[in-house]
């Protein structure tokens, strides 16, 4: 498994829901976990498939690991949809382990609800606020190809310009 980095076209994608939960799909998303409790020293509490090069519509999270590395509380989301936001919004500041070493402000709603499918394909809904509320809408616009970056104000992206430009320059020189 290998992160999918900024300015990856890949990230851009809407990804696929998943029509079926397999083991296969299973599998995926207890990988997943596993590379990011291992990517989690860079700051990840969340990865979306699309970060690891997979145009699917999974996700999973473990914001408790962000307060102690011992505590374990894996989330797994498939196909979650946000459903309602609340109007109160709030700053807080932002990193993605596909555009590393950059953290900026984000301006997004409070509180969420989000509705998705358990591993054992039973739908469930959470409402999420403060610090999960976050992790959620942040993981989710990976599916929609949404980067936390696109948020910010113009003087906010020319703070970051420098590294966003260093990150382009390696791409470039890799693909
Ligand atoms: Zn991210």
């Amino acid at each position: 498994m290998e992160i999918t980095y900024y300015p990856d076209p890949f990230l851009r994608k809407l990804a696929d829901p998943i029509d079926k939960i397999t083991p296969a799909v299973l599998k995926t998303l207890d990988e997943m976990i596993e590379f990011m409790y291992v990517a989690n020293g860079s700051g990840g509490v969340g990865l979306a498939a699309p970060q690891i090069g997979l145009s699917k519509r999974l996700l999973v999270m473990d914001p408790s690991s962000r307060e102690d590395e011992k505590i374990k509380k894996p989330l797994f989301f498939i196909n979650p949809v946000i459903t309602h936001v609340s109007k109160e919004e709030v700053e807080y500041e932002e990193g993605c382990l596909s555009l590393p070493d950059i953290f900026a402000p984000v301006t997004r709603p409070e509180a969420c609800i989000v509705k998705y499918l358990d591993r054992k394909g039973q739908e469930k809904t959470i409402e999420a606020d403060g610090f999960l509320a976050r992790v959620i809408q942040h993981e989710l616009d990976h599916l929609d190809g949404k980067l936390f970056i696109d948020y910010l104000s113009p003087l906010r992206k020319q703070m970051v310009g420098k590294k966003l430009k260093l990150l382009e320059k390696i791409y470039k020189e890799k693909n």
